[in-house]
């Protein structure tokens, strides 16, 4: 058998040396169940100091506190935020109600934390309104319901997880006589529904209420009418509690922050637009180095992935024109005998003037053999490619590509078997290739010319030498391997000088992507900066909501929220204006993609960077939350409900 409550010999000493204040000064105090004590004393006598150590918001310096019989210093935090929880139901004078929240969602609060299912948590809610007379009143926000009102929302709080002790810190210190009178008949009927009321104030006549008065000075107990009941076990008090899941949890810490966030419309949209320029800028760049990338592989692709190109001078010194003079039609008749070559043409270029009629054009005409057309596999869009009687016999034939047979006859079926002039020889145009469009480069490949070589070198390029040899591969799989054989062969041909370079499509392919994965690293790079400057935004704000809502998280703390409980709510916070910010974000993003592929530019959207600037988005809530969260759980109930 045990009292309910019993303080031995507490003390309770602020700040030290010259500063130190006996706030409390050896308090004995044994209260039991079913009493109706009233504390009073002057401002400053002690009595906060003392509901705050009954209400396991604060410990103290010295002496012991037993709850039931249970010494109060030895709960972990996370036990006395139980206890808070499911033995005191807290009545402050200032009322204490969450603004944002409307009554019956305050009245919720400490069944939230108790575990207490939705439904069951409302219903109980509304039906404690209801029981106190303000039923009507459960859809309104604290302000805009009066001072009487407000406290009987506030009584509603305490009685929601069915609180064995209602402590009431000057309750009617804020209210007018005729609210006060109410108050104190709502305590007088819930004292005589069983529950232990312990009432502070400084009134008198409030005091005289109660059925037991203690009277307390400078932090010391002058006088007590004594204990009006015995410290008989009675029944065991039922809790109102349920097993809620973390889920469940999770998704009121999201309503409440979309709240809070909603409270604070324009800062949030500040905040929010940080992430969200962040996460745009990721979906957006990538979508860009990603398009561009993809643009110029296809581009590389229909040159043929079977090609092997020889050029004349040695590796990694510039072409200069006509000026080298190694590779000869002979080389490429010998690299034809090679292994897996299909074939290997040998090609001239110059820049010449074209003229039909009167129109004059400019193009690079390429003196080639026949092998051309197959070594390149581009097929004709009009008429025939030259043949190797054409070659043979030096035939004056030409092959336009598509801008070349369009600029010259206006359209290109119309282009074949007319006549042109290369310099004073006059040509029959024999076909029109298919149009390829450009390269990555922007090169127009329809840009493009073709004579059978013999006839460009008598006629166009004067003298015998080639400045390209087009090797096609018949096993592309092969292709190193020919590469190396058609080197060691143009080798000893060269006498041991390496003259020529030789390159496939795949090095090219190659060398291609590597700078352009660079390009698309520097875009990621950018866009992530941005990232991390939105998630500084979200820390900052977060720490301005932390400070403003001190007070929120004391009353939080004193309905028995657990430390887990206030990370939760502000990292829930932080995480929807990440979430919220990465879709937006994440929206805006392919938004602009799709506007920029829609004005021309190749775009390439995939959902890996959109799912990664996402999720880096929320990863930078949760992580810029950390400390303000923290920061949050770590406040002292006492000083969180203090301040201002
Ligand atoms: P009451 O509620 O009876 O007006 P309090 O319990 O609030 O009195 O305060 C008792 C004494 O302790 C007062 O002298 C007050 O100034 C002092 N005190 C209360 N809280 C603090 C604190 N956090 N730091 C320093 N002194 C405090
Ligand atoms: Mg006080």
């Amino acid at each position: 058998m045990s009292a309910l409550i019993t303080l031995e010999n507490v003390t309770r000493v602020y700040g030290s040396g010259a500063a130190e204040v006996r706030a409390l000064d050896g308090v004995n105090l044994t209260v039991n169940a079913g009493e109706f004590v009233a504390i009073v004393g002057q401002s400053g006598s002690g009595k906060s100091t003392l509901m705050n150590i009954l209400g396991c918001l604060d410990r103290p310096t010295s002496g012991a506190y037993h709850v039931r019989g249970t010494d109060v210093s030895n709960l972990s935090p996370d036990q006395l935020a139980g206890l808070r929880r499911e033995t005191f139901g807290f009545v402050f004078q200032r009322y204490n109600l969450l603004a944002t929240a409307s009554a019956a969602e305050n009245v919720e609060i400490p069944a939230i934390y108790a575990g207490l299912d939705r439904t069951a948590r409302q219903s109980r809610a509304l039906d404690l309104l209801d029981k106190l007379g303000i039923g009507d009143r459960g859809h309104h926000k604290p302000n805009e319901l009066s001072g009487g009102q407000q406290q009987r929302v506030a009584v509603a709080r305490a009685l929601m997880n069915d609180a064995e002790i209602i402590l009431a810190d000057e309750p009617t210190g804020a209210l007018d006589s005729g609210s006060s009178e109410e108050l104190l008949r709502l305590l007088e009927d819930m004292h005589a529904a069983g529950r232990t009321i312990i009432l502070i104030t400084h009134d008198q006549s409030v005091a005289k209420r109660a059925k037991r008065v203690v009277e307390i000075k400078d932090g010391r107990i002058v006088s007590d009418s004594g204990a009006t009941t015995s410290a008989e076990e009675r029944a065991p008090y039922e809790r109102v509690s349920g097993e809620n899941s973390l889920w469940m949890q999770f998704l009121e810490a999201v309503k409440m922050a979309f709240r809070s966030l909603h409270a604070n419309l324009f800062r949030t949209s500040l905040t929010l637009l940080g992430v969200v320029i962040g996460v745009s800028a990721v979906v957006a760049m990538l979508a860009i180095g990603e398009g561009s990338q993809k643009q110029v592989v296809s581009s590389i692709e229909t040159m043929g992935a079977n090609l092997l190109f020889v050029r004349p001078g040695a590796p990694g010194t510039r072409m200069r024109g006509n000026a080298i003079a190694t590779l000869t039609v002979e080389d490429a008749e010998y690299l034809e005998e090679l292994d897996n070559v299909i074939a290997a043409v040998p090609g001239r270029t110059s820049r010449e003037t074209l003229r039909a009629g009167e129109v004059d054009y400019q193009t690079t005409v390429e003196g080639a053999t026949p092998d051309w057309v197959v070594a390149k596999n581009w097929p004709m869009a009009h008429g025939t490619f030259y043949s190797e009687e054409d070659e043979t016999r030096r035939a004056a034939v030409v092959v336009l590509g598509a801008t070349v047979a369009e600029s010259l006859f206006g359209d290109q079926a119309s282009a074949v078997g007319q006549y042109l002039f290369i310099g004073s020889t006059p040509f029959e145009v024999g076909g029109v290739l298919a149009a390829k469009g450009a390269t990555a480069w922007g090169q127009d490949m329809d840009d493009i010319a073709l004579v059978p070589l013999s006839t460009g070198m008598m006629r166009i390029f004067g003298r015998n030498y080639l400045n390209s040899i087009t090797i096609a591969v018949e096993d592309a799989k092969k292709i190193g391997e020919t590469e190396a054989a058609a080197e060691a062969l143009l080798l000893t041909r060269h006498g041991g000088v390496l003259d020529f370079n030789l390159r496939n499509t795949a090095s090219i392919l190659e060398s291609v992507q590597e700078t352009q994965n660079a390009f698309s690293m520097l875009l990621g790079s950018v866009a992530a900066i941005s990232l991390i400057v939105g998630g500084i935004g979200v820390m900052n704000i977060m720490l301005v909501s932390v400070s403003e809502r001190t007070r929120e998280i004391g009353v939080r703390m004193a309905t028995g929220a657990r430390h887990s409980d206030i990370m939760m709510q502000f990292n829930t916070e932080a995480l929807v204006v990440g979430g919220l910010g990465g879709l937006l974000g994440v929206l805006i993003g392919l938004g602009v993609s799709i506007a920029l592929g829609a004005s021309g530019m190749s775009i390439a959207i995939t959902p890996t960077p959109a799912i990664l600037a996402f999720s880096s988005a929320l990863a930078i809530g949760l992580i810029f939350g950390f400390m303000p969260a923290r920061k949050a759980a770590r406040l002292d109930p006492v000083i969180a409900l203090a301040s201002e």
